[in-house]
């Protein structure tokens, strides 16, 4: 395939690059090149790779959802309703020009099988995954839903059971079980007091034995303190925006900023998520979404249905989430100021009606924050590749890279509602191969 006179964005944060040929084989971008005119020899040949008319458009890569739990959210339907589910969350993210998905944390059987199932087909995303992640004895997300049967199935809707550690013999142990069939690590360092809180040096020795394997640990936080515990033991990316000591107090933000900064560790905030908790069952809150081109007049209906509106969310109050979600908000520009490698992932679509809907909504909330266009494309898309050591192969729109692109018919670095916005959507092309038009 050759897209034609294309804007590109490369989604490593190089110049917009106008008035290119982009070809397309077997599957990667081939070569990128400045755009030749319609020539009498090269417009009557019959046969030849597909030509898509870039004129006025713009090529960026594919989407990342980089923190998601898929197999997760399929517990809060009937087990016969799961199949359905999963595959119309996975087609869901295609459409939106999410080509690449990340599960941070769900039974890797399911996942192993769902990825199986989904590799040839083009109209669902490429998936990695993490396994089971690791927590403390009785830590979260076990301890704060044992023993409760909401759904009536006898398992917990959205949640998905961790490894349980309490030392470094055991923490080594079960992470050699499954270190071999799992793309990363994903570890939860949270817990008030010390109880039910992975050990430190647990946390330390499974990110050595990750680092020897070549993965990486993306490591789950709350407060400021357990972020800079993850950042001391070697943590690749920090999962969660953290709970400020002090909301009124900014200088902790700017401080965390410098060390992810100077140790080069990503920064995952999901701020869709402290939203989503903060504002659970106000319909103010779904209007907005609307305005925003994230919910139609039917999909704020569907949600506002839904039992699980306007309940508190396990181990995250509301009051809370609010403090996270404001405190973020107004402190996420001095991350991008200190170079943070900022990534996209949204963890949970608690106010939306498909899941790729919550990762729009995280890239609306991050321009709002004061995010550069060209930074929130990038977050998206290569940094997410980074994240799980996937850099340079997936997730930029440069020669060798995977082909997965969506074609925009107008400039989303100057308004990131051309990306989060349908209608500006032309096309998606997952690996190479043209899916939506
Ligand atoms: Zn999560």
């Amino acid at each position: 395939m050759i897209i034609k006179n294309v804007t590109v964005i490369d989604g490593a944060g190089g110049p917009p690059q106008p008035g290119r040929d982009v070809h397309i084989e077997d599957g990667r971008f081939v070569d990128i090149r400045p755009a030749r005119m319609k020539t009498a020899e090269n417009s009557s040949k019959a046969t030849g790779p597909a030509v898509l008319d870039g004129s006025g458009s713009y090529l960026i890569p594919g989407l990342w959802e980089s923190h998601t739990h898929l197999t997760g959210m399929s517990m809060s339907v009937p087990v016969t309703d799961r199949p359905a589910f999963i595959h119309s969350a996975l087609t869901g993210y295609v459409k939106t020009g999410v080509t690449s998905v990340c599960e941070l944390g769900g039974p890797t059987n399911a996942m192993r099988r769902l990825r199986a199932a989904s590799q040839a087909n083009p109209s669902t995303p490429s998936l990695y995954f993490a396994g089971r992640s690791f927590t403390g004895v009785n830590g979260w997300p076990l301890s704060a839903v044992r023993g409760t049967v909401p759904n009536g199935t006898g398992e917990n809707p959205g949640i998905v059971p961790s490894v349980e550690i309490d030392s470094v013999d055991s923490a080594r142990w079960l992470l050699a079980d499954q270190l071999g069939e799992i793309d990363y690590v994903k570890c939860i360092y949270d817990g008030k007091n010390d109880t039910g809180k992975l050990p430190l040096v647990a946390l330390k020795a499974m990110v050595a034995d990750a680092h020897r394997a070549n993965k990486k640990v993306l490591v789950h936080i709350a407060t400021g303190a357990d972020l800079r515990d993850a950042v001391a033991v070697g943590a690749d990316c920090i999962e969660h925006s953290f709970i400020p000591a002090d909301p009124a107090d900014e200088r902790e933000a700017a401080q965390i900023a410098e060390l992810l900064a100077e140790t080069g560790t990503l920064y995952c905030p999901t701020i869709v998520t402290w939203e989503q908790l903060a504002r659970t069952g106000e319909p103010a809150y779904l209007e907005e979404l609307a305005t925003s081109g994230i919910l139609s007049a039917d999909d704020i209906a569907t949600v506002a249905a839904r039992t699980s509106w306007g309940e508190p969310f396990p181990q995250h109050p509301i009051a809370e989430s609010k403090i996270r979600f404001d405190y973020t908000m107004r402190t996420l520009h001095l991350f991008h100021e200190a170079g943070v490698k900022l990534v996209a992932g949204s963890d949970v679509p608690l106010a939306v009606t498909t899941p790729a809907l919550a990762l729009l909504r995280e890239l609306q909330l991050f321009a709002m924050a004061g995010i550069p266009g060209s930074d929130i494309i990038t977050a998206a898309t290569s940094h997410a590749a980074t994240k799980i050591g996937k850099q340079g192969t997936v997730g930029t729109v440069t020669i060798g890279a995977v082909a997965d692109a969506i074609l925009l018919d107008a400039n989303p670095l100057t308004d990131i509602a051309r990306l989060t916005n349908s209608r500006h959507r032309r096309a998606v092309i997952k690996d190479g191969e043209l899916v939506l038009r």
